[in-house]
């Protein structure tokens, strides 16, 4: 053993000194040719003679086969050889930089998006085939978001209207509508204040500065409005005044993906009750996130008639933030983007709007050549047009809202003549408010926190709510029980049953069988089985929870009582077992009685803390153990008795059937 360990020892020292000296760290076979990567970054930078910034850390991460990675033709190859492997790639900035950064799911190259859309124009090389993808992609889609369980749950409720405001041409209405039971969003609808039907505008918020409060998009809405469409905006989920209800850091979360969508769906059906509304002029227009949000309305929902997605749409990025990616939607039918899936939209009106300086320049070249190809398939191209703007950036200036309002003006049969941006009244935040300034009016059964969301996704907070129900009526019924003529007292007692009957089920749901490594049960030498993990799962619990139990009721009752609410939580688990020895041994002496009985108590007091009956029956099983060797210590022989009793109920049952 010694010698084993020096030589161990020996070992390390003798790795440690070669590790040190040239022979290993030269580049050979021995040492997998590994170089560190910033080092591999560094001598790239150099032999391509280009400049990599960096938005990833390299530090400690080491290339094995480094050189041999490296392609002297290709800076980009070389690149995507020694980054692949730790789940980074590059991002080309210009001919001589390169951004070296993590991996992004939802963002990939131009390149990558020509690619995919070569690949999914030969999918489909006529209407017929199209026709077949398309109906993939609706059904998918809706399945990769998982919404319908969600939108299944909407509450059709009429929204709390604000007073409305008038000026130049529109009015302006606040809205606070619960889509789902406690969630509500908000918004504003922008009314114009003409008569008749009014076409509709469904105005999804993206991740602009003061979201859809920002002036850009007051003054969209508003001329909107004021040319004939009402405009419906609302906040983005945990911005606005959602964040009031679920907080911020809710919009980062795949629930928000989720939930937007349902808000806007949930705005259709309202709006769509509204005797001033046109269900043949329903259009849906947002920039950037709001963008996204414009593509999935469209495949979910036909009652939209035109759409208009705004320095957001391409074929090689789905959106980065988790309200437009958190959930996989892009991996539909082997694969998908948002360009494919606006084309599901087709032959009903598009506009895409695009500019030079994000991820949309490559819409003339990319996007809208393919979107054209699939209109074609409805002899509808004159439906698809694109407004790139390549000088421009990644906002909604005047020159994006012109596009949008052309756009409307054409499709919608909009008054032209009404389009002036300077009547357009820019409003204060809290004008906009359907909860006041600081949530003062906040509906009393607004939801508060976020967690409280998870009841919408799962019915584990269902399952919950119904065992608190359950345990309260437990709790209840064994107090009732006691004919306690305090009513103070009862309440006690309920309290602490309750509390410990909630401890005991928390901890058993917490702490499942396999917290448990498998192992062998010392007394069996068998395999441990699941029931032996779940009880010394459940037996690691706190002593304080047996503890408050037992102070509890012993201050409260007694001893009877005690013994009463025990016997409930293992259903007579003595009285039983006790009859069961009463039969077996019938001379059984007071002494073993006794003995037995005392066992058993010890039995029950143990078992309550267990939540599972199979648990319980175990904790009995090994108390019952000791009963029986008790009994064959003192001079009783267990296994003839119990033989002899077995066969004595068989004999009975016998005579019984043939009676
Ligand atoms: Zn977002």
């Amino acid at each position: 053993m010694l010698l084993k360990k020096i030589f161990k020892n020996n070992f390390l020292i003798l790795g440690i000194l070669l590790s040190t000296t040239g022979i290993v760290s030269a580049q050979s076979y021995e040492t997998n040719f590994a170089k560190p990567l910033s080092r591999v970054l560094q001598e790239i930078s150099l032999r391509f003679d280009v400049r990599l910034k960096y938005d990833a850390d390299t530090t400690g991460k080491v290339v094995p086969f480094a050189d041999f990675r490296i392609r002297p033709y290709s800076v980009e190859e070389s690149l995507t050889n020694v980054l692949s492997l730790f789940d980074y790639k590059y991002a080309k900035q210009d001919d001589k930089t390169y951004k070296i950064k993590a991996y992004e799911y939802p963002r990939r190259t131009p390149d990558d998006g020509k690619k995919m859309l070569t690949y999914l124009n030969s999918l489909y090389p006529d209407s017929a085939s199209w026709e077949n993808r398309k109906a993939c992609l609706k059904k998918e889609v809706r399945e990769k978001l998982q919404i319908d369980p969600i939108l299944k749950q909407r509450t059709g409720s009429k929204p709390i209207l604000s007073k409305i405001r008038k000026y130049d041409g529109y009015t302006v209405q606040n809205f606070a509508l619960e889509t789902l039971p406690g969630l509500y969003v908000c918004g504003s609808i922008y009314t114009p204040l003409s008569k008749g039907k009014h076409a509709l505008i469904l105005c999804p918020n993206g991740h602009w500065g003061g979201g859809r409060y920002n002036s850009d998009e007051q003054t969209r809405f508003a001329t909107l409005a004021r040319m004939g469409a009402a405009c419906v905006s609302y906040d983005l989920f945990g911005w606005g005044e959602s964040e009031l209800q679920v907080t911020a850091s809710a919009h980062r979360t795949s629930a928000a993906h989720i939930i937007q969508l349902v808000n806007g769906i949930s705005l259709l059906d309202y709006m769509l009750t509204r005797k001033d509304i046109d269900p043949a002029r329903v259009g849906a227009n947002g920039g950037s996130g709001g963008g996204s949000q414009v593509v999935m309305l469209s495949v979910l929902d036909n009652r939209l008639t035109a759409a208009c997605p705004t320095v957001s749409l391409a074929s090689h990025f789905d959106g980065g933030c988790p309200c437009e990616s958190g959930m996989p939607v892009s991996l539909a039918c082997g694969g998908t983007n948002n360009a494919e899936l606006m084309a599901t939209f087709a032959p009903k009106p598009v506009s895409v709007i695009s500019d030079g300086k994000d991820w949309t320049a490559s819409v003339p070249e990319l996007e809208y050549p393919y979107l054209q190809r699939i209109f074609g398939f409805y002899h509808a191209r004159n439906q698809v047009s694109n407004v790139h703007l390549p000088n421009e950036g990644h906002d909604f200036g005047i020159n994006k809202r012109r596009a949008v309002y052309d756009f409307f003006i054409a499709g919608f049969a909009l008054d032209h003549k009404m389009l002036d941006e300077s009547k357009v009244t820019i409003e204060p935040e809290v004008a906009m408010h359907s909860f006041g300034a600081k949530g003062e009016k906040m509906p009393a059964n607004a939801i508060r926190d976020f967690k409280q969301v998870e009841k919408y996704f799962n019915r584990k907070a269902d399952s919950k709510a119904n065992s608190d129900i359950d345990a309260e009526k437990r709790a209840q019924s064994w107090t009732d029980s006691l004919k306690i003529s305090n009513q103070e007292k009862a309440a006690q007692v309920k309290a602490i049953i309750l509390k410990h009957i909630k401890a005991v089920r928390d901890w058993h749901n917490e702490h499942p069988y396999t917290t448990i490594p498998e192992g062998i049960n010392p007394l069996t030498g068998k395999p441990l089985s699941q029931l032996d993990r779940e009880v010394i799962a459940n037996s690691a619990k706190p002593a304080s929870v047996h503890k408050a139990l037992m102070d509890g009721l012993r201050k409260n009752l007694d001893e009877e009582q005690v013994e009463k609410i025990l016997d409930f939580y293992t259903i007579g688990k003595v009285a039983f077992t006790m009859k069961g020895y009463k039969s077996i041994v019938p001379d059984l002496t007071e002494k073993e009685e006794a003995y037995i009985l005392g066992q058993l108590k010890a039995a029950r007091e143990q078992a309550v803390d267990y939540k599972s009956m199979k648990a319980i029956s175990a904790i009995f099983e090994v108390y019952k153990n000791n009963c029986e060797k008790y009994l064959n210590d003192n001079g009783r022989n267990w296994r003839q008795l119990y033989k002899a009793y077995v066969n004595k109920v068989k004999a009975e049952k016998a005579i019984n059937s043939s009676k």
